[in-house]
């Protein structure tokens, strides 16, 4: 298990490299883009989405929804703060290792928002309560679920190979519909027989750490049909971002959030 520490050092420490040409702004036509080219499908899908680190990953719905995934970043983070993403209603863990599941950031969403929904697979939900916290929700393996009025559906995550990961554990990737589109994070995972039988719009694969690399996430996108990648839980790794933009498809559109931002990916 690596700790979110790393994770958010190396974050910091290589974001100074950051191209800062924006992705497409909304609207444009949806042609696949093409190496080197803003891709206008990535700004139109991404709108009102923010990958900060690690795989924390936020949405906000056309009505208003806000939803979290491994959230690590607290309510007083300058940066959630300067993003406007402070007030879950609906957080969803993947998986209880600490780089997924931060427990003192947790609460601090539970004090903005009382009301908030905690949910996530029953490991986490076990670990959290073993730590003091024990209003997060289960949610089923391969189920689709409606929580907070947002519907998703649980995909099984883990490795066949190693054992920091096994399937056995029953941790979680999520696909969100939001706005009328499929957004897949995939948690820690390998491309596996599961995600081959999604269909998703756009797909957050983890790309460094924890099990990942490129290779992954090229399969991972492959075989869940995405138009449109955005690697997370890439530590802000230059090399591996470069990596993956040479192996990917020419026709598949991608797009990569660094310190919070929308930028083209990195060749
Ligand atoms: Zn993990
Ligand atoms: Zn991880």
């Amino acid at each position: 298990m690596r700790t979110r520490h790393v994770f958010t050092l190396m974050t910091g420490l290589m974001l100074g490299w950051a191209v800062s040409a924006a992705v497409g702004a909304a609207g444009g036509d949806d042609k696949t883009c093409e190496k080197s080219k803003a891709c206008p499908k990535a700004g139109k899908l991404l709108k009102g989405i923010v990958h900060l680190t690690d795989n924390d990953v936020r949405f906000q719905t056309k009505d208003k929804k806000t939803i979290f995934v491994d959230p690590m970043s607290g309510p007083g983070d300058s940066l959630v703060v300067s993003l406007g993403k402070m007030k879950p209603d609906l957080i969803l863990i993947t998986h209880p290792h600490g780089d997924h599941l931060n427990l003192d950031v947790l609460k601090a969403y539970v004090k903005v928002n009382p009301e908030v929904i905690v949910a996530g697979p029953a490991d986490a939900v076990r670990v959290a309560k073993e730590k003091g916290f024990d209003s997060m929700r289960t949610v089923e393996m391969n189920k689709a679920a409606k929580l907070a009025g947002v519907e998703f559906e649980t995909v099984p995550a883990y490795f066949t190979e190693g054992d920091h990961h096994p399937k056995a554990s029953g941790w979680a990737g999520y696909v969100l519909r939001v706005n009328g589109n499929r957004y897949y994070v995939t948690g820690d995972t390998g491309p596996t027989e599961e995600a081959a039988k999604l269909k998703a719009d756009v797909i957050f694969p983890l790309l460094w750490g924890c099990g990942g690399n490129a290779e992954g996430a090229v399969k991972l996108a492959a075989i869940s049909n995405a138009s449109l990648i955005v690697p997370v839980h890439h530590g802000g790794s230059k090399d591996a971002l470069v990596k993956l933009s040479a192996m990917l498809p020419k026709g598949l559109c991608r797009a990569v959030y660094l310190n919070g931002k929308l930028t083209q990916m990195p060749e």
